[in-house]
C-alpha cells in the first residue's frame, strides 16, 4: 500500500525537477588489466608529494575540529594568488561555493543564467534554490556574451561563466568577460568559474581576480581538485568583494572544510614546482592529443584546458557510445557528455603518455572496423 504524498514530507517546489549530477565512471569491466579513468579530469601526475605527506600527519589527531575559518589555507592561497585572505571564502569543493552563492542570491522565481553546454551543477544549484535555470546559446561551442546579455531580464540575479567551459574546453578572451560585465545590471551577481585556469596558455586570457577587485559584482571560483590533482579531499574556494565574502561567511556550514583538506591544500599551494610540471606535461599532451585526434578524422573542440572534447561520425558503428565501449573494455573510461547536449562526443582528460597513446592506439583500430 502506498501512502498519499501529502502524508509524507515534500520537498519544496523546483527540488524534485532536479535531474541528479551524474559523475564520470571510474570502473572497468572485471578481467581489463588496466584501468585509466580519463573522466572527471583529473591530474594524471597525481596529488603533490607534500601534500600526501601531509594528509599523513593529520592522521595521528582526527579528533580535533578543523579551524573553521581555515585561515591558513586562505593565508596560503593569498600568498600564492597575490591576495587579501579576508576576501577569500574556502569550501568543500567549489561545487560547495557554487552552491552557497545560488542559495544566498537566488530567491523562489528568481533567473539564473548559464550557457548551452555549460557545467551543469549550476542549473542544479539555481533550482535547488528555487529559481529558474535560463540558458544561452552558445557559438562554436564557445560562451557567447550577446546571446548570455539578450537573456538578462529583471528576474535575473546570477550569472554563471566557465571560463574555461568544461566539457567544451572553450574559452572567452578577458575583453569579453569585461565586456559581459559591462552589459550586466550591478545588482547582477557575475560568477566566473576558473576551475582550469591554470592550464590556459593565451595572453589574452584573465582568471578574473582583477574584475573581482575593481567591482562589487564579481566572484571568481577556483578548484584544488584539478591541476593540484585534489579532487578527492574536495577544496575549493572564491575570491570575492568583502559584503559577500560576508555573506558566505554566514551561510557555509562552520565546519565546511575539513582538517585533512586544509593541510594538503596548504601543502599543495606551497609547492609551484608540482603545478609546473603539470602545466608543461598537459601542455605536451593536449597538442599531440589534439592533432593525433584530428589525424583520424575526429572532430575536437579546440580545448585549452587538460581535457578534449572528442566528436564522432554519425553512423552507429562508429558513434560516441560504441566508441565508449569499446574504450572501457580495453580500460580507458571516458566520459559520456549527451546531457550537456553532445549526445555523439566523448570527453577525454588528459592522462599519463600510456594512456594518451593508448587511447589513441584504440581508436585507430576502432574507426578501422
Ligand atoms: C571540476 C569543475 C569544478 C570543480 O569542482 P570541485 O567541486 O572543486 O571538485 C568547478 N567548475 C567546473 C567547470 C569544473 O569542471
Amino acid at each position: 500500500m502506498t501512502i498519499p504524498e501529502t502524508m509524507r514530507p515534500t520537498p519544496k517546489a523546483g527540488v524534485l525537477d532536479i535531474e541528479a549530477y551524474v559523475p564520470g565512471k571510474s570502473a572497468a569491466p572485471a578481467g581489463v588489466a588496466k584501468v585509466h579513468k580519463l573522466s572527471s579530469n583529473e591530474n594524471p601526475l597525481g596529488a603533490s608529494p607534500a601534500a600526501i605527506e601531509a594528509v599523513r600527519n593529520v592522521a595521528g589527531r582526527l579528533e580535533f575540529y578543523p579551524d573553521g575559518a581555515a585561515t591558513r589555507l586562505r593565508e596560503a592561497i593569498g600568498a600564492a594568488h597575490g591576495l587579501n585572505p579576508a576576501n577569500i571564502v574556502c569550501s568543500n569543493g567549489s561545487d560547495e561555493v557554487i552552491g552557497l552563492l545560488a542559495q544566498a542570491y537566488l530567491a523562489p522565481g528568481d533567473e539564473g543564467i548559464f550557457t548551452e553546454h555549460g557545467f551543469l551543477v549550476y542549473r542544479i544549484y539555481i533550482q535547488a534554490a528555487g529559481a529558474v535555470p535560463v540558458v544561452a546559446s552558445e557559438t562554436n561551442e564557445t560562451a557567447d556574451v550577446d546571446a548570455i546579455l539578450e537573456k538578462v531580464t529583471p528576474r535575473t540575479k546570477i550569472v554563471f561563466l566557465a571560463n574555461p567551459n568544461n566539457p567544451t574546453g572553450t574559452y572567452i578572451p578577458f575583453d569579453e568577460v569585461k565586456r559581459l560585465h559591462a552589459g550586466l545590471p550591478k545588482h547582477v551577481l557575475l560568477v566566473l568559474d576558473a576551475a582550469y585556469a591554470e592550464y590556459v596558455r593565451r595572453n589574452d586570457y584573465e582568471a578574473g581576480i582583477e574584475m573581482v577587485s575593481s567591482y562589487e559584482n564579481v566572484v571568481m571560483t577556483r578548484t584544488f581538485s584539478k591541476i593540484h590533482g585534489l579532487g578527492g579531499m574536495r577544496i575549493g574556494w572564491a575570491y570575492c568583494p568583502p559584503h559577500i565574502a560576508d555573506v558566505l561567511n554566514r551561510i557555509r556550514g562552520p565546519f565546511n572544510v575539513n582538517a585533512a583538506a586544509i593541510e594538503a591544500g596548504v601543502a599543495a599551494m606551497r609547492d609551484r614546482g608540482h603545478l609546473e610540471r603539470t602545466v608543461e606535461h598537459n601542455e605536451r599532451w593536449l597538442g599531440w592529443l589534439s592533432e593525433e585526434l584530428a589525424r583520424l578524422g575526429l572532430r575536437v573542440t579546440p580545448s585549452v584546458g587538460n581535457f578534449v572534447l572528442i566528436h564522432f561520425p554519425e553512423d552507429r558503428v562508429h558513434s560516441a557510445a560504441a566508441a565508449d565501449d569499446y574504450l572501457t573494455a580495453r580500460g580507458f573510461i571516458l566520459r559520456r557528455v549527451a546531457g550537456y547536449g553532445f549526445p555523439n562526443a566523448l570527453r577525454m582528460t588528459v592522462g599519463t603518455e600510456e594512456a594518451n597513446r593508448g587511447v589513441v592506439a584504440a581508436l585507430t583500430e576502432f574507426l578501422k572496423n
